[in-house]
């Protein structure tokens, strides 16, 4: 067994591990940045190391460094989380020429889901469903308009080395297609330095399903059912479940069957994720498979009632899958992310300190957080400051206790995409699962409608805190960029300030502030 995991990450996924690594008994050091000196994930370990300054690719993203760190401290293994390093093929290869091990799949399965033609190609090959399309790159617009024509507009064009939605461009009649080919090829040479891009065909109004798949290195893999991840926002999830109100038992077995095949002739080991559209006829096809553990793992691991993170130590120790039939989802799971920006402000980020958290509990519910009172949040990294999860019998029921958990979170200090999640929660058409991917997209401006911008929300604050003070005896109001507001020399925070669900108190109070006025 894996004695001791350097934890090559930060963050909610950085706590997880240590969390993962403290239940199984083995001795866990973080990492950390000049940013991340006072974070959670460094006091829970057993360890902690200062790798650097605040920018990732003076400290995260160190993979050399990392390696010898690991080596210094006398760890057995790193474990890379998601993000940074996680799908780097090099940095898998060099910790195991180290001679540590990697908790992650092999190098070369890395290597062979790392472009996507390579994956596409690897998919045929298995008899996984791909999106119609080629696997070379196109050499140019003639070739483009060719093979556009033979597919059928709407087309995708796509970089082969893509990743968060670079180097994509939809084309939906001929006119564009050398210009789109152009564009296309022009961001993916800056963002990958390979400007090899080809063709998929567009697939209207599908949703992104994606199946959990878990390998030991004894040649057994498991597919541990679907997530629903269509909630996204430029290609960005933001509310995952498990399961998808469209899978049924048998289509979870058939796209079960084909991401284990793929994730097979990969030569897969631990744990990963077989991406796949469904589109509205029920066929499913292969997009790519994410080589790492995943932000939205929790929901697999309620439904399923197992600990991924666990099985990433014990596969990478040898140890043999439990179960070699893939398991039926019971009961329903929703995560929504938490982040740290302002839904009401395009969705910009928000920094400022952690004033106050009040984190939800009881039953059903979960919290994988990177945060606490006094965490800086900056922009160092990923906006994500920690996800809510619950679990329930029904999806029904889910909704209902997500939105309870919602309403009991209270974060003071940034904005955050609380309540934002709490309009998806009560949308008619989130309920009845009637979603895909484009649908966050087109619901956003009435969505959007029914938040108040940050600066009323401000405004609404300093009145509430003002209300507050009066009815204390006066003291000074301070408020803060972020919208929330605080009442100097006084330890609570004023009733009613922005974080509380729906704002009405606020509403309420501001109302009360008037009267008082009058
Ligand atoms: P990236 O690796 O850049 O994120 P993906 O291949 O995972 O690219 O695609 C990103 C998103 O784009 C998908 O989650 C889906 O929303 C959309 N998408 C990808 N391929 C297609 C397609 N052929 N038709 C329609 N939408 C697609």
């Amino acid at each position: 067994m894996i004695r001791k995991v350097l934890i090559a990450n930060r963050g909610e996924i950085a706590l997880r591990i240590v969390r993962a690594c403290q239940e199984l008994g083995v001795r866990s050091v973080a990492v950390y940045s000049d940013a991340d000196a006072q974070a959670p994930h460094v006091r829970e370990a057993d360890e902690a190391v200062h790798i650097g300054p605040a920018p990732a690719s003076e400290s995260y993203l160190r993979g050399d460094h990392l390696i010898a760190v690991a080596k210094q401290v006398g760890a057995d293994a790193i474990h890379p989380g998601y993000g940074f390093l996680s799908e780097r093929e090099w940095f898998a290869r060099a910790v195991r020429d180290a001679g540590l091990i990697w908790i992650g799949p092999p190098a070369e399965a890395i290597a062979a889901m790392g472009s996507k033609t390579a994956a596409r190609t690897l998919a045929i090959s298995a008899g996984t469903p791909v999106v119609p399309g080629t696997t070379t790159p196109l050499r140019d617009a003639g070739e483009a308009a060719a093979t556009a024509a033979q597919f059928g507009y709407p087309v995708l064009l796509k970089a082969a080395a893509g990743g968060g939605g670079k180097g994509m461009r939809v084309v939906r009649e001929a006119g564009e297609i050398a210009s789109a080919l152009a564009s296309a090829q022009r961001e993916a040479k800056n963002a990958f330095g390979d400007d090899a891009v080809y063709v998929e065909k567009y697939i209207e109004g599908p949703r992104h399903v994606e199946i959990q798949v878990l390998a030991d290195a004894h040649g057994n893999c498991i597919a541990l059912g679907e997530r629903e991840c269509s909630i996204q926002r430029r290609h960005q999830k933001m509310v995952e479940e498990a399961p998808s109100v469209a899978v049924s038992p048998e289509l979870r077995k058939r796209m079960g069957d084909a991401a284990v095949a793929a994730a097979k002739a990969a030569g897969y080991v631990n744990a990963g994720t077989c991406e796949f559209l469904l589109d509205k006829n029920g066929d499913f096809y292969f997009l790519e498979m994410n080589t790492r553990i995943q932000v939205e793992h929790p929901v697999t691991e309620l439904v399923m009632g197992i600990d991924l993170v666990q099985w990433q130590l014990r596969i990478a120790s040898g140890e043999r899958l439990p179960v070699l039939e893939s398991p039926q989802p019971k009961g329903w799971a929703i995560e929504c992310r938490i982040t740290s920006e302002d839904p009401a402000n395009g969705f910009l980020p928000s920094t400022g300190r952690i004033a106050h958290l009040h984190l939800p509990s009881g039953p059903g519910v979960r919290w994988d957080g990177g945060i606490e009172v006094g965490s800086v949040v900056g922009l160092s990294y990923d906006p994500m400051l920690a996800k809510l999860i619950v679990f329930a019998p029904t999806r029904e029921a889910a909704i209902a206790r997500m939105e309870r958990a919602l309403k009991e979170l209270v974060i003071d200090g940034v904005e955050t995409s609380r309540e934002f999640h709490l309009r998806v929660m009560a949308d008619a058409d989130y309920r009845a699962g009637r979603v895909d991917i484009q649908w966050l997209e087109s619901r956003l401006p009435t969505l959007l409608a029914q938040q108040a911008p940050a600066e009323t929300r401000a405004a609404a604050a300093i009145a509430a805190a003002l209300l507050a003070d009066r009815e204390r005896g006066g003291r000074r109001v301070a408020a803060t960029p972020e919208g929330t507001a605080s009442v100097a020399s006084t330890s609570t925070s004023p009733a009613g300030t922005t974080g509380r669900a729906g704002g009405s108190s606020t509403w309420a109070q501001l109302a009360r502030l008037e009267s008082l006025r009058s």
